[in-house]
């Protein structure tokens, strides 16, 4: 086929990803999977962005078909993933994205229908089908460091899958209860590790363990949003609500999208750079205030993660940065079609009661902070809403005055055994409690 033919059908021969140092030579979208992280340190973004042609996407197909026809722009023609994509969208996307609408102006994006009612299960289970597929048979292991919803995500998408081991590292008592129970309710191939620390230091921890010789014979597979396959897919539902929005009203739409690690953020930067028709990007973050002041002052210094009521969102030092970079090189463009605010915990809960009061709908913590963030943005908004408000009952419930409806996959869990390791934060203790010292 030669190339104009083959981008009428959207496809491309070969698609490479380089790293975000620009040490390592490019390789193709399933061994960056494989890798996670690259060699020198950097993260793996495309060479080129796809040349997309977006009038033969189809925002009304069911979700996998659509997730199919957009990712095979990311997924090269010679990818050995390639031609699995349809199943593999099939198995992952099996739970629908909504949007509701709360005004003219104002819609929400819900992304929590899946298994563990965060959107952490569009990226995790696309991740584990991709897995699940390449050089099966041969040991892998799966550690991720999470702030609340990864590793919920991340067990609830491999638990089970033969060859896969899974070690999630949370910060003891910095999650809710809700979602430590999606961390240590699943026993088999699944191990949980309470750290004594913040979700930082488990992100440094599982980083190490990367670089460490002592890991290597494990096959280690990193199940963070520095791997690219969970970032790809979340630019699937910007490119979906961007497509619907502009066909039904002719104007491009702005995102407000809750911001710890800016996984979900660079996904929408993604999405736009591939021509998805998106105004702006508001990265709504919480009192960790790095990236905030970043957009203020040119200047990013990581400062130690303060604890929120948006927990998921408690990152001091957010590694999708260094891709966010990347992918706007000059700071001028980065600050025009992107901008960041920080909601405090009582901007939060203002925000859930005032969501409520005058929409009679209910946001989790995570999703009060964007539309906080929303508050005063000219045009169409569409609020980025990442978890269901019943995995947060303790601070959803008080604010509007009444018991949240708990889904299905969440109460199912509430009456498993709990199962968790309690260690200190560093490597050596997590090293100990495998047995791997
Ligand atoms: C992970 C998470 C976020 C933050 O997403 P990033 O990709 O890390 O920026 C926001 N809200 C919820 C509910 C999350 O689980």
């Amino acid at each position: 086929m030669d190339e104009p033919a083959r981008r009428a059908r959207g496809g491309a021969r070969l698609l490479k990803y380089v790293s975000t140092r620009g040490g390592v030579s490019a390789i193709p979208f399933h061994e960056a999977i494989l890798e996670g992280l690259a060699k020198d340190g950097g993260l793996y973004v495309p060479e080129k962005l796809p040349a997309m042609d977006l009038s033969r996407l189809d925002e009304n197909a069911p979700l996998a078909t659509f997730a199919t026809e957009w990712l095979r722009n990311f997924v090269g023609e010679e990818d050995r993933l390639y031609a699995d994509l349809p199943e593999i969208c099939r198995a992952a996307f099996d739970f629908p994205i909504e949007t509701v609408a709360l005004d003219e102006s104002l819609k929400v994006l819900e992304l929590f229908h899946g298994p563990t009612a965060a959107f952490k299960d569009v990226g995790a289970r696309f991740l584990a089908e991709c897995v699940a597929r390449l050089s099966p048979g041969k040991p892998k292991t799966v550690l991720v460091a999470t702030s609340g919803d990864t590793g919920g995500a991340v067990a609830a998408a491999f638990v089970g899958r033969p060859d896969i081991e899974v070690l999630v590292l949370y910060p003891e008592g910095r999650i809710s209860d809700r979602q430590e129970m999606q961390l240590t309710a699943w026993g088999r191939n699944v191990h949980a590790f309470a750290v004594n620390g913040s979700f930082d230091d488990c992100q440094r921890m599982a980083k190490e363990a990367f670089r460490s010789d002592r890991w290597s014979h494990k096959g280690l597979l990193s199940a963070n949003s520095i791997n690219l396959g969970r970032l790809v897919p979340q630019s699937i539902y910007y490119g979906r609500a961007a497509l619907a929005h502009a066909r039904r009203r002719g104007t491009p739409l702005t995102v407000v999208v809750p911001t710890g690690n800016l996984g979900n953020g660079v996904a929408a930067v993604l999405a736009k750079k591939c021509g998805a028709p998106l105004a702006r990007i508001i990265l709504a973050c919480n009192a960790n205030r790095g990236l905030t002041s970043f957009f203020e002052t040119e200047i990013f210094s990581a400062s130690p993660t303060v604890s929120t009521l948006a927990n998921a969102m408690d990152v001091g030092d957010p590694s999708n940065l260094e891709r966010l970079l990347h992918l706007y090189p000059g700071s001028a463009l980065l600050r025009q079609e992107l901008s960041a605010s920080s909601a405090t915990d009582d901007d939060i809960r203002a925000a859930i009661r005032a969501v409520f009061d005058q929409y009679g709908y209910v946001a989790c913590p995570h999703t009060a902070a964007a539309f906080d963030a929303a508050k005063g943005v000219a045009g169409d908004r569409l609020i980025v809403a990442t978890a269901h408000p019943a995995k947060f009952e303790t601070i959803a419930e008080p604010s509007i005055g009444r018991a949240i409806e708990v889904p299905e996959s969440l109460r199912a869990l509430f009456s498993a055994p709990r199962m968790t390791v309690r260690i200190a934060s560093n490597l050596s203790s997590l090293e100990r409690a495998i047995g791997l010292s």
